[in-house]
């Protein structure tokens, strides 16, 4: 009989997402096992998570909570259907939810993953337009350099060039406005940038070019992570609220990273006190263990759904995996965990003093914007527990020297993520002073190493 075994030799059939599938197995990184802050990798070295994964793992690896949680949800109830049948801990998990949201953001629809969340709000806003008799209200506005997942509305909103060039039209009725990374005026800014409110004047103009009456929604990250971490400049989420609320626009916030800590406050609505109507969430859900996403909404919203026979589906939308059982068991052993080790304001910016138990975003800002003046370096910044350091690139090779980063501290032993030239850090939020200090003395290794 055949081997059907797939041995590490053999790394040719997996075509393998967003990854550089050619370089990638002819020096693979593969990573056996995980716990706490470190991975394991194949030859048996530990890698300090610098990255929380893919922004996900924010309770730490391998937590026994949670891993038990799976175990027995997976042995008392494996699956049930999403559709016209339930089960207990969706509807708890839903309730621990929405009661971690600021009032009126009382409801919740569940996905699997990022991608999925953000078609599930682009969705969500467009029937609720035509609920409420504004069919005529069809676009949907996003914001160059956003990264909104990788489904068709989401790379349609989304603006990532290489993410879109491949694949023809999109959705139409999309515009876009400018991002507001501004490096002129706001390089190793520490926190919220001072500069570039005015950027969301862009949102005025665009929605006059098209006519408010056509515009259903605008979707931006608070902090757009996946294009380099960049931080919303003073006063600019609320202009963008208000010019929303003048016109009847729908305001999504995209948190699938910025949800669940990262900012040291439980979501970035808390941090910057500007309330969306609908939030997309994923990742720190579950703290990256099951599959899972969710959207938040409004009551106004809800409700708008709920009219016509009782009898009748009231939106037409949903996934076979929607609450998945095992994902609600992991999401509500995450909260807990979540809880009790205070984790979701570990990145505040309370105290500097290592060990003491409180909030580590301002040693976190230390440390990271410690390494300016190293080689290449052109701007450092944070908020809560996520950083950048953004480098000059190679004269025409855009992203090399980013991408040599990230091999040269993986062989040292640190994870790190990077985007276009710009190295991005998020790592678990278990993560301690010590920790801390080994990331940035590797990357200031790295970086005097590098060409
Ligand atoms: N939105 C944002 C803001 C994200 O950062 C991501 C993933 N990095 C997504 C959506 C897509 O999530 P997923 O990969 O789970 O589909």
């Amino acid at each position: 009989m055949a081997d059907t075994r797939v041995s590490t030799n053999n790394l040719d059939s997996f075509w393998m997402p967003f990854t550089a599938n050619r370089q990638f197995k002819q020096d693979p990184r593969m990573l056996v096992s995980a716990k706490g802050m470190y991975y394991k990798n194949a030859e048996g070295r530990q890698i300090l998570d610098g990255t929380a994964g893919l922004w996900c793992v924010n309770a730490g690896h391998a937590r026994p909570k949670i891993v038990e949680a799976i175990a027995t949800q997976a042995g008392e109830l494996d699956y049930a259907p999403a559709f016209q049948m339930g089960h207990p801990k969706a509807f708890e998990l839903a309730s621990r939810l929405t009661a971690m949201l600021p009032s009126p953001m009382d409801h919740v629809f569940f996905t699997n993953s990022g991608s999925e969340s953000v078609e599930t709000a682009l969705k969500i806003a467009l029937a609720y337009h035509r609920a409420k008799g504004n069919g005529s209200k069809f676009r949907l506005l996003g914001r160059e350099r956003g990264y909104h997942g990788v489904n068709f509305g989401g790379i349609s909103v989304g603006g990532i060039v290489s993410n879109r060039k491949m694949f023809g039209t999109l959705l139409t009725g999309v515009d876009h406005i400018r991002h507001t990374h501004d490096l002129e005026r706001n390089a190793f800014t520490r926190g919220v940038p001072e500069h570039g409110e005015e950027f969301a004047d862009d949102l005025e103009q665009v929605i006059t070019l098209h006519d408010p009456s056509t515009i259903a929604a605008l979707i931006v990250e608070p902090v757009a992570g996946s294009t380099g971490v960049l931080i919303p400049p003073k006063g600019y989420l609320e202009k963008l609220r208000a010019i929303c609320d003048k016109h009847d626009i729908l305001l999504i916030f995209d948190e699938v990273i910025t949800g669940f800590g990262r900012l040291g406050t439980p979501f970035a609505v808390d941090y910057f006190g500007v309330m969306p109507d609908l939030i997309t969430t994923a990742k720190g859900i579950t703290s990256g263990t099951v599959p899972m996403g969710a959207v938040f909404l409004q009551k106004k919203i809800y409700d708008a759904f709920m009219n016509g026979p009782e009898h009748v589906i009231e939106f037409f939308h949903g996934y076979t995996y929607s609450g998945h059982p095992l994902a609600c068991a992991a999401a509500l052993a995450t909260l807990d965990t979540y809880a009790e080790e205070g984790l979701l304001t570990k990145g505040a910016m309370d105290a500097d003093e290592p060990g003491d138990g409180k909030g580590l975003g301002t040693y976190w800002q230390t440390a990271l914007h410690s390494l300016r003046g190293m080689p290449h370096v052109i701007d450092i910044r944070n908020i809560g527990l996520v950083g950048a350091i953004e480098l000059e690139s190679i004269p025409g090779a855009p992203t090399k020297r980013a991408f040599n980063a990230f091999l040269k501290a993986y062989e040292k032993g640190v994870m790190i993520r990077t985007t276009g030239d710009i190295i991005a850090l998020s790592p678990p939020l278990i993560v301690e002073d010590h920790h801390i200090d080994e990331i940035v003395a590797t990357l200031a290794m790295v970086l005097k190493d590098l060409e």
